[in-house]
């Protein structure tokens, strides 16, 4: 085994200390600075010496994936939170106006927070989130950071301490229950943040209760993660990656499927002889590991990188799950591709790779009513029209019905979409009106305010 290599965070306190920063212009430092008194900021030592190409900072997509941009915040508020750190403002007054600014940046896309979470006797199962009716989300409490932020990260409010998931890991004892309560989960979504910040031992005090409760429903046990691309020493020299190891070889023991839904968002993350030899170690437990990313300009909106991503990670033994569409929220404006475009990458790069790449779905949009996938463009009594479908909806039975907005290529999200053929609403929209108002009803209003 390779010596341990420690985890060293990079944050607004101390990335000028970085040896690759004395290259770069202090101008992008500045922006760094004051663009992350708004949007989270946190990289590591493995992400600033295995991935980033630092002779082409600022522009580097690597760079851009963990380090914040001037652009991604809107021109008049980068200025007022620039004149505020220029003038030497009270943190204090920073932070209110950090803090006004987030509210602005649509903190809670998709209703997360005020309509997914379950209930079991009346009582909220807060940590958790359940959608669709398969699968049920769950937050462990200790798993709510990660190895790197994202700069994309559709849950930026909790990294900032705007909306906290605030749980004991008493509560996986509440999801047995819920899972005994509802028969029709099959899976179990262990999220964050990452997850796999945990140790193996805190990792182990949700898992194992999940195995000893004999759950003949509980099929699939799967965790999100970025620490394959993030942090590989996880699972290769950190002290607990054997133990590590040895769980996830124990769900599959236990009869029950492991898989690592891991997000790479570009090719070059598979490049590192770590991030490989992390990969093969989590494949020789069992576990199996499906891949997702948004599509997002400035990264990845070039077809030829899908392509190339989605072919090394099946040469890894991987296999592509998603491609989603930048949420809407935080810097969207930054990452947004238009849907049409969105469209027209997935087809370039999916004509351009063998049937075992196209496992993977997309350009998928989770939004309110459920995961909506842009199928095309066609022209249907004349009128040019987006084909779309949902890939999970709210009520299972939206499921792969096709139905069609009109065209419009500048639209970024479901909710500048209008439909085609002159009509009023989306077939959808009234049973999802519906819902929210039972939701409300149920004692939600307040997210209402
Ligand atoms: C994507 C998602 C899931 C998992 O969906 P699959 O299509 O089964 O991978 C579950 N819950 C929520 C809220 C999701 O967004
Ligand atoms: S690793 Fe995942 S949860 Fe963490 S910042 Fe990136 S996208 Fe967000």
């Amino acid at each position: 085994m390779p010596d341990t290599i420690k985890y060293k965070a990079y944050s607004l306190s101390n990335f000028r200390d970085i040896p690759q920063m004395d290259e770069v212009a202090e101008a992008i430092k500045v922006d760094i600075e004051v663009v992350g008194q708004v949007l989270p900021f946190k990289t590591n030592n493995f992400v600033v010496d295995h991935l980033i190409d630092w002779a082409h900072v600022p522009a580097d997509p690597l760079f851009v994936l963990t380090f914040p941009q001037r652009d991604m915040l809107l021109p008049h508020h980068y200025a007022e939170i620039a004149g505020l750190v220029q003038s030497g403002a009270a943190p204090a007054a920073i932070k209110e106006a950090a803090n006004r600014i987030r509210l602005q940046l649509n903190p809670h896309p998709a209703g997360q927070i005020s309509h997914n979470v379950p209930t079991l006797e009346g009582e909220q199962l807060d940590g958790m989130q359940h959608k669709y009716r398969e699968t049920v989300l769950f937050f462990p409490s200790q798993g709510q950071t990660c190895h790197a932020y994202c700069s994309f990260c559709f849950r930026w409010p909790q990294f900032v301490g705007m909306s906290e998931l605030k749980f004991a890991s008493r509560e996986v004892d509440r999801l047995v229950d819920y899972l005994q309560a509802n028969p029709q989960v099959s899976d179990v979504l262990f999220t964050g943040g990452d997850p796999l910040i945990m140790s193996a031992r805190h990792l182990a005090q949700y898992i194992e209760p999940l195995l000893d409760a004999d759950l003949p429903n509980l099929r699939h046990i799967r965790i999100g993660t970025k620490a394959l691309s993030y942090w590989p020493y996880k699972f290769l020299t950190d002290d607990d990656a054997q133990d590590l190891l040895a769980l996830f070889r124990k769900v599959g023991e236990r009869g029950k499927h492991l898989a690592l839904m891991a997000h790479f968002n570009h090719p070059r993350e598979l490049e590192p002889e770590p991030v490989r030899q992390a990969i093969a170690q989590v494949r020789q437990t069992g576990a199996l590991i499906r891949t997702q990313s948004p599509l997002l300009r400035h990264i990845n909106d070039d077809p030829e990188l899908w392509r190339e991503m989605w072919a090394r990670q099946v040469l890894l033994g991987c296999v592509p799950y998603y491609m989603f569409v930048a949420r809407d929220t935080g810097a969207q404006h930054y990452f947004a591709v238009p849907l049409v475009r969105a469209w027209e990458i997935f087809r370039e790069a999916y004509q351009r790779v063998s049937g075992l790449c196209r496992t993977v779905r997309g350009p998928s949009m989770s939004a309110n009513p459920g995961k909506v996938q842009v199928l095309g463009i066609s022209e249907v009594a004349g009128e040019k029209v987006m084909q779309l479908r949902f890939i999970q909806g709210r009520n299972p039975d939206w499921v792969h019905r096709p139905f069609f907005a009109k065209y419009d290529d500048q639209a970024t999200w479901l909710n500048e979409l209008k439909p085609a053929f002159g009509e009023a609403k989306f077939f959808y929209q009234d049973e999802l009106e519906a819902f929210y108002r039972e939701s409300i009803d149920a004692s939600h209003a307040e997210d209402y305010e």
